[in-house]
């Protein structure tokens, strides 16, 4: 964006960078014109032609086309390492429009546990329109060798998942994807771009709800699709975003690439926080279950180990005495907040298996807690009072 003659600074290098430092800098071009920092959000729904009729800066009308939502998708991009990136109304908008690329008749194999929505769109909304799906066990990706038929398309994959927390080697899940011609959409939403990149690791797709950690603060709905290099899928999924409309607005873009400048710094001490949360939970005699990647007798844990820089702020745990004393549990903490959603500067706490349409395989003792900004301490002392 900067301009030639100008007096600042030259251009950052791109490719040696940190994703700390691309992050922190996110939305941060400059502006030849002011000199501001921060970029604007534009909020302009459409833009100027020129006397002879042509668009000669390229942009047309704010559907099509944003200064603030590209520079979000190219953010996106950059730190998935993908090659571009595609920005929507919120992380079902996005997972839908993935869905929408395909043709009616082809078939779909989702992890066994994924994000209710996902399965939910894919079980009414998609299947009516002509999508077949399977679920399996992504722990073990024979598994999708088996369930594959000459019309799968997509392997959908999610780990660690919600609200189970489960691992899947996703290099492994990229390898069986390409034995039967299928692509691997990754939903990176629980690990985020600083903890994982399923791109180099062999994904074709990666999608987020922007809305949970990425813009972090509780106060965007958002969606993404990045695709990787040479996926011919890409321009079908920009003409969704483009003619069926299901777009970012710009106010969500600026407000999603604020609350990224901090991503690096704030899963930091998510970790560390849920780190002694689960440890504190695990050693607790009235919680049967501690499901966390990063305890040594999670099933996932060296494979977690070897494919993420660090464990995540997810953790869900068990009571002893199921889904009453679970609901107690919840009705008792005074710090953690209790709502849905995660990824956001405070605790939340979810009974999670009362918040999913039925039929729900989340066990009804289930707690889902995601580790906020709190001080550590200050959780421990909540759960260890509402545990009793
Ligand atoms: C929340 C969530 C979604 C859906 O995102 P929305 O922004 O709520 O539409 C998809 N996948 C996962 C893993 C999520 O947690």
């Amino acid at each position: 964006m900067r301009q030639a003659g100008g007096q600042s600074n030259p251009p950052m290098p791109t490719d040696t960078l940190n994703i700390d430092t691309i992050l922190a800098q996110a939305g941060c071009k400059g502006d030849p014109t002011t000199g501001s920092i921060v970029d604007p959000p534009y909020l302009t729904t459409t833009y100027e032609r020129d006397a002879d009729g042509s668009y000669p800066r390229g942009y047309v009308y704010g559907r099509s086309d944003n200064p603030t939502r590209r520079s979000f998708e190219e953010t996106l991009a950059r730190i998935e390492e993908g090659s571009d990136a595609v920005a929507f109304a919120s992380g079902m908008a996005a997972i839908s429009a993935v869905l929408q690329a395909l043709n009616p008749g082809d078939h779909v194999i989702l992890n066994d546990d994924a994000y209710h929505g996902t399965r939910s769109a894919l079980s009414t909304v998609f299947r009516d329109w002509g999508l077949a799906f399977d679920e399996v066990d992504m722990g073990d990706p024979e598994n999708v060798r088996s369930a594959a038929r000459p019309e799968t398309r997509l392997v959908w994959a999610e780990s660690p998942s919600n609200p189970l927390l489960k691992i899947s080697d996703l290099s492994a899940l990229a390898g069986a994807a390409r034995s039967i011609g299928a692509h691997l959409v990754v939903d990176n939403t629980f690990a985020t771009p600083v903890l994982q990149r399923p791109i180099p690791l062999g994904a074709d797709v990666v999608v987020h709800s922007v809305t949970k950690y990425l813009s972090g603060h509780t106060d965007v709905l958002g969606g993404v699709v990045v695709v990787r290099e040479g996926l011919e899928m890409l321009d079908r999924i920009r003409h969704i975003q483009i003619t069926c409309g299901a777009v970012m607005d710009p106010f969500s873009a600026w407000l999603a690439l604020r609350g990224m400048r901090s991503l690096g710094a704030r899963i930091r001490v998510q970790c560390a926080t849920a780190r002694q949360v689960a440890a504190f939970l695990n050693n607790h005699p009235r919680v049967t279950r501690t499901y966390y990647p990063g305890l040594f007798d999670h099933p996932g844990h060296r494979i977690a180990q070897h494919q993420m820089a660090d464990f995540g702020g997810m953790l869900s745990f068990e009571m002893e005495g199921g889904e009453e004393e679970a609901m107690q549990v919840a009705s008792r903490v005074r710090v953690i907040r209790r709502a849905t959603s995660l990824g956001g500067t405070e605790s939340l706490i979810e009974h999670r298996a009362s918040n999913e349409p039925a039929p729900t395989r989340t066990p009804p003792a289930l707690l889902r807690l995601s580790v906020g900004l709190e001080h550590e301490d200050d959780l421990v002392s909540d759960l260890s009072e509402a545990l009793g």
